[in-house]
């Protein structure tokens, strides 16, 4: 099961998340700013329990200072190297450990490649598959930028470490953009149908200003590209030759998408 999950739009495009746990208590993730999740925890009368953070660019951490003044005392997971790098951290993670916090289960999995001490949370009560929180590393439709990590990172850390969960599991990730990263899929994958089905039903919900998270993992492994190089089509897209291995796709990949516009 899956306990209730709120987004909370911050700054430009990003989501906090608002993970409900029993006790009238919340954990929260990648709390840019504190404000949003201040005010989504006092309409519901609940107390902060944990904050997790993906990892340590400002867009996803700057509203921990705020949090921990109203909340002081309040753990703070992240993991290496980012952990150095973000204000109040009080529990730094291992790949693939599990954090009771709050009376749910948190596996953390070491995703490096936007940085090298990303990290995905997936939360549950208990039974699978949970909630997957992917920050900055997979997007509706596509992934980071590679900031700190090599491509063999990333394309390892979307394809091995993420691709071992269910499909049926809901993913939450840290920007809303999904609709401009199916422009680029189809770009890349014209024959590829499921793309043209997700970008009518995205442009439904952007159009009412709702957010498309959650997905499913099963979704993206039909429509996201960066999932997906072994593909011919994505092959081609980047003019990869017989030779080429599917990392060297996933490289290609993502510097055609660096210049995408
Ligand atoms: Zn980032």
């Amino acid at each position: 099961m899956t306990p209730p999950i709120t987004p909370l739009p911050c700054l430009r495009d990003n989501y906090a998340y608002l993970i409900e746990a029993p006790a009238s208590v919340a954990l929260v993730v990648d709390p840019s700013e504190a404000e949003p999740v201040l005010q989504a925890l006092a309409r519901r009368s609940l107390r902060l329990g944990a904050i997790l953070a993906t990892h340590h660019h400002l867009d996803h951490v700057g509203g921990i200072p705020g949090l921990l003044l109203a909340f002081p005392g309040t753990p703070v997971l992240a993991l290496a190297p980012d952990d150095a790098l973000i204000h109040g951290v009080t529990r730094t993670v291992q790949h693939d450990e599990i954090v009771p916090l709050a009376g749910l289960s948190v596996r953390c999995l070491a995703i490096p490649g936007h940085t090298l001490g990303a990290v995905a949370y997936l939360v549950s009560d208990g039974s699978p598959p949970g909630a997957l929180f992917t920050g900055d590393t997979l997007f509706g439709a596509g992934c980071g930028r590679l900031f700190e990590g090599q491509p063999a990172d990333l394309h390892r850390s979307l394809n091995l470490t993420l691709g071992s969960l269910d499909g049926s599991t809901p993913v939450y990730c840290g920007h809303e953009y999904t609709e401009a990263n199916l422009r680029f899929a189809r770009a890349a994958e014209p024959g590829n149908d499921a793309i043209p089905r997700r970008q009518g039903s995205v442009e439904k919900l952007r159009l009412q200003n709702i957010p498309t998270v959650p997905f499913l993992l099963s979704e993206e492994r039909a429509t996201n590209p960066f999932l997906r190089c072994g593909e011919r089509e994505v092959r081609g897209f980047v003019g990869a030759g017989a030779d080429d291995e599917e990392v060297e796709v996933f490289r290609r990949l993502r510097a055609a998408k660096d210049r995408w516009r």
